[in-house]
């Protein structure tokens, strides 16, 4: 099957050559035709499969070969959970705007408010935007969407996780066309979270699955090690980092003031190292992310801000310095390798507290991680029976509130879940789907 097999403008298919894009994906060749007919749409395919130009192409198809609904409102607008990754669809839009007249723009938290309201009166056709940003938009009637023919929400999950779900309902109640079409994204979608807020934006949305979140990723190699404590993990770590030669390197860690103490730590034994965190500020971000895309760095220590979507093609070994809270983000932060048909791999360094999030990785993924030791580093730490006391909690869905400046409290006061039998072990958590929680203070602020 070939790109031209589907009713594309011939610009459309200029744009991917020059790209050097030539057969779709399996997502691509199910989700356009579907996309192009109007209808709503939940697909999720496997980290690096290629879900952006999937939605993409359709929604330039739409715009070139309809007529708009008003003069003035957009008539895509494309909503993403991070800056970092709104920042990439919008390079690949704007790859495929640029053949043609229509305009782009994109509206990001952490920008100037004024400079985002004059592009917003320029009337753009296509806007990529975080949701914060742009419910404020919204609210300050910058905007209108009354003309919206096409609304996508990539990474949709993590949109609810991070506490947006009434931003987007704003937005959803302002884009009140009839024949307004809505496509979701992910390569995790099949939760209850989600599926409960698509009944309330999606009409009889058609369903693509390809392969599920659970099923292994079978360009990526996972292992994991067991660690005593901190200074065993960071001394697995050394040692690992110089054993193989890899491209670049992606380290995640539970809180942001890990990620700068780890990167110092590194570079003082000489790596290249550079740290990544939600904190700090946008124009900054955006220049590590540059630089470390470019390759002038070798390793990025980061959290959860960059455990989705980025697409950084050198990537070939992914660490979880510690375990991530939730199953979904264990499968996106490993998807920032093993991209595009390339093979990675996955190392996860398992603590005493990590225990019962690995355990629910290894759950929702149905497989058994092999454990691998470093000679003289094996530690006395096997495993745990018990159940530690904290960490599960119930999720608390839809509480976000909207505010100006984007609402970022989820999670903070979320009572504590009973105890859930299937986790007393630690070791046999049987399949049922993961808890999902809003963030907790430790972890990154959402984008606003
Ligand atoms: P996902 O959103 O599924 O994680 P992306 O849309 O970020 O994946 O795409 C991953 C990479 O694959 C990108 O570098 C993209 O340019 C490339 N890509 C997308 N579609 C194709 C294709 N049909 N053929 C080759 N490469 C592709
Ligand atoms: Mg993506």
């Amino acid at each position: 099957m070939q790109f031209s097999d589907f009713s594309l403008d011939k610009r459309l298919l200029q744009s991917l050559g020059h790209m050097g894009i030539e057969t779709p994906t399996q997502i691509q060749q199910q989700a356009i035709p579907v996309a192009l007919t109007g209808k709503d749409l939940m697909a999720s395919s496997k980290t690096g499969s290629g879900k952006t130009l999937a939605f993409l192409l359709p929604a330039m198809q739409r715009v070139i070969s309809t007529k708009a609904l008003t003069k003035r409102d957009p008539r895509v607008l494309i909503l993403l959970p991070t800056r970092e990754l709104a920042n990439q669809v919008y390079s690949q839009l704007r790859l495929l705007v640029a053949n043609t007249q229509y305009k782009a723009i994109s509206i990001l938290g952490g920008e100037n408010f004024n400079d985002q309201a004059k592009a917003l009166a320029r009337d753009p056709h296509f806007i990529v935007a975080t949701p914060g940003r742009l419910a404020d938009h919204l609210q300050q009637r910058h905007l209108f969407l009354e003309g919206l023919e096409l609304l996508i929400l990539d990474e949709a999950d993590r949109m609810l996780d991070l506490g947006f779900a009434e931003q987007l309902k704003a937005i959803n109640t302002a884009a009140n066309h009839k024949r307004r079409q809505t496509l979701m994204f992910s390569a995790t979608l099949d939760n209850q979270q989600v599926n409960e807020f698509a009944v309330e934006l999606l009409k009889e949305p058609e369903r693509i699955a390809i392969g599920s979140a659970h099923s292994e990723h079978l360009d990526i190699n996972q292992s994991f090690y067991l660690c005593d404590h901190l200074d065993h993990k960071e001394a697995l770590l050394l040692n690992l980092l110089n054993a193989e030669q890899h491209k670049q390197i992606i380290i995640f860690t539970a809180t942001r003031q890990d990620t700068d103490r780890l990167a110092s730590k590194l570079k003082e034994t000489g790596l290249n190292a550079i740290a990544l965190s939600g904190e700090l500020k946008q124009n900054t971000r955006n220049q590590i992310m540059d630089s470390f895309s470019r390759g002038q760095q070798q390793i990025l220590v980061t959290t959860d801000v960059a455990s989705r979507g980025l697409d950084l093609l050198n990537v070939s070994l992914v660490i979880n310095f510690d375990m991530p809270k939730f199953a979904e983000e264990y499968v996106h932060r490993i998807g920032r390798t093993g991209r595009a048909g390339a093979k990675g791999d996955a190392i996860s360094l398992v603590g005493p507290k990590d225990w019962v999030s690995f355990n629910n990785v290894q759950s929702f993924l149905h497989k058994t991680f092999e454990l691998s030791t470093v000679a003289g580093l094996v530690g006395k730490f096997k495993g745990l029976r018990e159940k530690p006391k904290q960490t599960l909690r119930k999720p608390k869905a839809n509480k976000a509130k909207a505010t100006n400046k984007g609402s970022n409290t989820a999670g903070a006061a979320a009572p504590q879940k009973k105890r859930d039998r299937r986790f007393i072990t630690g070791v046999d958590v049987g399949d049922a789907p993961m808890r999902r929680k809003p963030q907790s203070k430790l972890q990154e602020t959402p984008e606003d």
